[in-house]
Protein backbone atom coordinates (compact mmCIF):
# COMPACT_ATOMS: atom_id res chain seq x y z
CA UNK A 1 0.00 0.00 0.00
CA UNK A 2 1.34 3.26 -0.65
CA UNK A 3 1.38 5.55 1.95
CA UNK A 4 1.67 9.64 2.37
CA UNK A 5 3.05 11.87 5.38
CA UNK A 6 2.15 14.82 5.83
CA UNK A 7 2.69 16.58 9.22
CA UNK A 8 -0.60 18.34 9.17
CA UNK A 9 -4.25 18.75 7.65
CA UNK A 10 -6.43 21.48 6.61
CA UNK A 11 -8.14 21.64 10.27
CA UNK A 12 -5.20 21.52 12.63
CA UNK A 13 -4.41 24.59 10.43
CA UNK A 14 -7.40 26.23 11.07
CA UNK A 15 -7.59 25.44 14.69
CA UNK A 16 -3.60 26.89 14.57
CA UNK A 17 -4.61 29.94 13.38
CA UNK A 18 -7.15 29.73 16.59
CA UNK A 19 -4.68 29.24 19.45
CA UNK A 20 -1.24 27.30 18.89
CA UNK A 21 -2.11 25.21 21.92
CA UNK A 22 -5.51 23.82 19.82
CA UNK A 23 -3.15 22.86 17.22
CA UNK A 24 -1.01 20.93 19.08
CA UNK A 25 -3.49 18.93 21.25
CA UNK A 26 -5.30 18.41 18.04
CA UNK A 27 -1.91 16.59 16.84
CA UNK A 28 -0.76 14.77 20.16
CA UNK A 29 -3.73 14.67 22.16
CA UNK A 30 -6.57 13.99 19.72
CA UNK A 31 -8.60 12.51 22.41
CA UNK A 32 -8.72 15.22 25.03
CA UNK A 33 -11.30 17.19 22.86
CA UNK A 34 -14.84 17.63 24.22
CA UNK A 35 -17.28 15.39 23.35
CA UNK A 36 -19.91 16.18 20.07
CA UNK A 37 -23.01 17.44 21.25
CA UNK A 38 -26.13 16.69 19.72
CA UNK A 39 -26.12 20.47 18.91
CA UNK A 40 -22.71 20.46 16.44
CA UNK A 41 -23.67 16.55 15.34
CA UNK A 42 -26.74 18.07 13.51
CA UNK A 43 -24.67 21.11 12.67
CA UNK A 44 -21.95 18.81 11.00
CA UNK A 45 -24.87 16.72 9.13
CA UNK A 46 -26.72 20.13 8.13
CA UNK A 47 -23.19 20.48 6.14
CA UNK A 48 -22.66 17.47 4.65
CA UNK A 49 -26.32 16.90 3.13
CA UNK A 50 -25.68 20.47 1.82
CA UNK A 51 -22.67 19.83 0.32
CA UNK A 52 -23.87 16.83 -1.25
CA UNK A 53 -27.10 18.41 -2.49
CA UNK A 54 -24.74 21.10 -4.38
CA UNK A 55 -22.25 18.39 -5.49
CA UNK A 56 -24.62 16.29 -6.93
CA UNK A 57 -26.95 19.11 -8.84
CA UNK A 58 -23.46 20.63 -10.40
CA UNK A 59 -21.04 17.91 -10.40
CA UNK A 60 -23.19 14.41 -10.92
CA UNK A 61 -20.33 12.64 -13.36
CA UNK A 62 -17.90 14.17 -11.50
CA UNK A 63 -15.17 11.46 -10.00
CA UNK A 64 -15.29 11.56 -6.57
CA UNK A 65 -12.15 10.38 -4.49
CA UNK A 66 -13.92 9.43 -1.18
CA UNK A 67 -15.53 7.38 -2.98
CA UNK A 68 -13.21 5.48 -4.80
CA UNK A 69 -10.57 4.98 -2.61
CA UNK A 70 -10.54 1.81 -0.27
CA UNK A 71 -8.50 4.33 2.15
CA UNK A 72 -7.58 7.52 3.24
CA UNK A 73 -3.49 6.40 1.98
CA UNK A 74 -4.78 6.52 -1.57
CA UNK A 75 -6.52 9.67 -1.78
CA UNK A 76 -3.66 11.17 -3.79
CA UNK A 77 -2.31 8.78 -5.57
CA UNK A 78 -6.16 8.71 -7.01
CA UNK A 79 -6.20 12.28 -7.26
CA UNK A 80 -3.09 11.91 -9.16
CA UNK A 81 -4.63 9.50 -11.57
CA UNK A 82 -7.68 11.37 -11.94
CA UNK A 83 -5.65 14.30 -13.50
CA UNK A 84 -3.72 12.68 -16.03
CA UNK A 85 -7.00 11.50 -17.43
CA UNK A 86 -7.96 14.78 -17.29
CA UNK A 87 -10.62 14.31 -15.53
CA UNK A 88 -12.88 17.49 -15.30
CA UNK A 89 -14.19 17.49 -12.26
CA UNK A 90 -13.18 16.14 -8.82
CA UNK A 91 -14.65 15.77 -5.55
CA UNK A 92 -12.50 15.83 -2.75
CA UNK A 93 -9.45 16.32 -4.71
CA UNK A 94 -6.44 15.43 -2.46
CA UNK A 95 -3.35 17.38 -2.47
CA UNK A 96 0.22 17.21 0.13
CA UNK A 97 2.61 20.20 -0.23
CA UNK A 98 5.24 21.22 2.33
CA UNK A 99 4.06 18.70 4.30
CA UNK A 100 0.55 19.85 4.46
CA UNK A 101 -3.08 17.99 3.55
CA UNK A 102 -5.72 19.80 1.84
CA UNK A 103 -8.78 18.44 0.47
CA UNK A 104 -10.96 20.14 -2.00
CA UNK A 105 -14.37 19.38 -2.21
CA UNK A 106 -14.55 20.49 -5.79
CA UNK A 107 -12.05 20.73 -8.06
CA UNK A 108 -13.38 21.84 -11.54
CA UNK A 109 -11.54 22.83 -14.88
CA UNK A 110 -13.25 25.21 -16.99
CA UNK A 111 -11.83 26.20 -20.66
CA UNK A 112 -8.66 25.04 -19.38
CA UNK A 113 -8.58 27.08 -16.35
CA UNK A 114 -8.91 25.50 -12.55
CA UNK A 115 -11.28 26.18 -9.75
CA UNK A 116 -11.65 25.18 -6.28
CA UNK A 117 -14.82 25.54 -4.89
CA UNK A 118 -15.52 25.35 -0.93
CA UNK A 119 -18.72 24.36 -0.19
CA UNK A 120 -20.27 26.06 3.60
CA UNK A 121 -23.66 25.84 5.05
CA UNK A 122 -23.40 29.07 6.00
CA UNK A 123 -25.35 32.65 6.00
CA UNK A 124 -22.60 34.49 5.51
CA UNK A 125 -19.36 34.74 4.41
CA UNK A 126 -16.57 35.32 7.23
CA UNK A 127 -12.97 35.43 7.90
CA UNK A 128 -12.03 31.01 8.65
CA UNK A 129 -13.94 30.52 4.86
CA UNK A 130 -11.29 32.85 3.29
CA UNK A 131 -8.54 31.73 5.14
CA UNK A 132 -9.76 27.28 4.74
CA UNK A 133 -9.47 28.34 0.97
CA UNK A 134 -6.70 30.19 1.04
CA UNK A 135 -4.90 27.30 2.88
CA UNK A 136 -6.31 24.81 -0.35
CA UNK A 137 -5.14 27.18 -3.04
CA UNK A 138 -1.31 27.28 -1.39
CA UNK A 139 -1.65 23.33 -1.43
CA UNK A 140 -2.94 22.84 -4.54
CA UNK A 141 -1.02 25.61 -6.50
CA UNK A 142 2.03 24.26 -4.87
CA UNK A 143 1.20 20.89 -6.52
CA UNK A 144 -0.40 21.53 -9.33
CA UNK A 145 1.98 25.02 -10.37
CA UNK A 146 -1.03 26.42 -11.98
CA UNK A 147 -3.17 29.41 -11.33
CA UNK A 148 -6.92 28.63 -9.85
CA UNK A 149 -10.20 30.44 -9.12
CA UNK A 150 -11.26 30.29 -5.55
CA UNK A 151 -14.89 30.02 -4.93
CA UNK A 152 -17.25 29.57 -1.56
CA UNK A 153 -20.18 28.24 -2.01
CA UNK A 154 -23.05 29.47 0.42
CA UNK A 155 -26.85 28.88 0.46
CA UNK A 156 -29.29 31.63 -1.29
CA UNK A 157 -32.49 31.60 -0.42
CA UNK A 158 -33.92 32.20 -3.70
CA UNK A 159 -31.35 30.61 -6.13
CA UNK A 160 -30.70 27.76 -3.77
CA UNK A 161 -26.83 28.59 -4.14
CA UNK A 162 -24.68 31.79 -3.98
CA UNK A 163 -21.05 31.43 -5.49
CA UNK A 164 -18.47 33.93 -4.06
CA UNK A 165 -15.29 34.68 -6.34
CA UNK A 166 -13.08 34.98 -3.26
CA UNK A 167 -9.69 34.74 -5.69
CA UNK A 168 -8.80 38.16 -4.89
CA UNK A 169 -8.76 37.63 -1.03
CA UNK A 170 -7.02 34.61 -1.35
CA UNK A 171 -4.07 35.36 -3.30
CA UNK A 172 -3.59 37.90 -0.79
CA UNK A 173 -3.02 35.52 1.70
CA UNK A 174 -0.82 33.48 0.12
CA UNK A 175 2.71 35.02 1.74
CA UNK A 176 0.85 34.92 5.18
CA UNK A 177 0.24 31.06 4.78
CA UNK A 178 3.67 30.04 4.31
CA UNK A 179 4.80 32.11 7.11
CA UNK A 180 2.28 30.09 9.31
CA UNK A 181 2.79 26.89 8.00
CA UNK A 182 6.73 27.13 9.13
CA UNK A 183 5.32 28.67 12.46
CA UNK A 184 2.97 25.51 13.07
CA UNK A 185 5.57 23.06 12.07
CA UNK A 186 7.86 24.62 14.61
CA UNK A 187 5.54 24.72 17.50
CA UNK A 188 4.63 20.57 16.28
CA UNK A 189 8.13 19.82 16.91
CA UNK A 190 8.42 21.19 20.27
CA UNK A 191 8.33 18.45 23.09
CA UNK A 192 5.68 20.32 25.15
CA UNK A 193 2.45 21.61 24.92
CA UNK A 194 2.62 25.19 24.33
CA UNK A 195 1.89 27.51 27.38
CA UNK A 196 -1.32 29.63 26.15
CA UNK A 197 -3.65 31.22 28.65
CA UNK A 198 -7.80 30.98 28.36
CA UNK A 199 -9.03 34.20 26.97
CA UNK A 200 -11.49 35.50 24.28
CA UNK A 201 -9.67 33.65 21.62
CA UNK A 202 -10.97 30.42 22.91
CA UNK A 203 -14.55 31.23 21.80
CA UNK A 204 -13.31 33.16 18.31
CA UNK A 205 -14.15 32.27 15.83
CA UNK A 206 -15.34 29.12 17.44
CA UNK A 207 -15.52 27.19 21.05
CA UNK A 208 -12.24 25.42 21.03
CA UNK A 209 -12.53 21.14 20.85
CA UNK A 210 -10.50 21.40 23.65
CA UNK A 211 -12.73 23.68 26.12
CA UNK A 212 -13.15 21.42 29.23
CA UNK A 213 -9.29 20.13 28.88
CA UNK A 214 -8.13 23.97 29.25
CA UNK A 215 -10.67 25.29 31.54
S1 LIG B 1 -9.30 26.29 25.18
FE1 LIG B 1 -8.28 28.19 24.62
S2 LIG B 1 -6.17 28.05 25.36
FE2 LIG B 1 -7.04 25.98 25.36
S3 LIG B 1 -6.41 25.14 23.40
FE3 LIG B 1 -8.44 25.99 23.14
S4 LIG B 1 -8.14 28.06 22.39
FE4 LIG B 1 -6.17 27.35 23.23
Amino acid sequence: MTTFNYKFSKTAYIKGLQCVKQLYLYKYYYQLQDPLTAEIKEKFQGGHDFEDAYRSKFFPFAVDIEKIAKNRNAYPALTQKALQKQVADILEATFVFQEVLVMNDVLTRVNGIWEIQEIKNSKELNLTHIQDIALQYFVTKGVLQKDMIATIVLPDENEGYKLIDVTKEVKGLQQEIAGNIKHFKDVLDESFIPNIDISNHCEMPYKCSFWGYCH
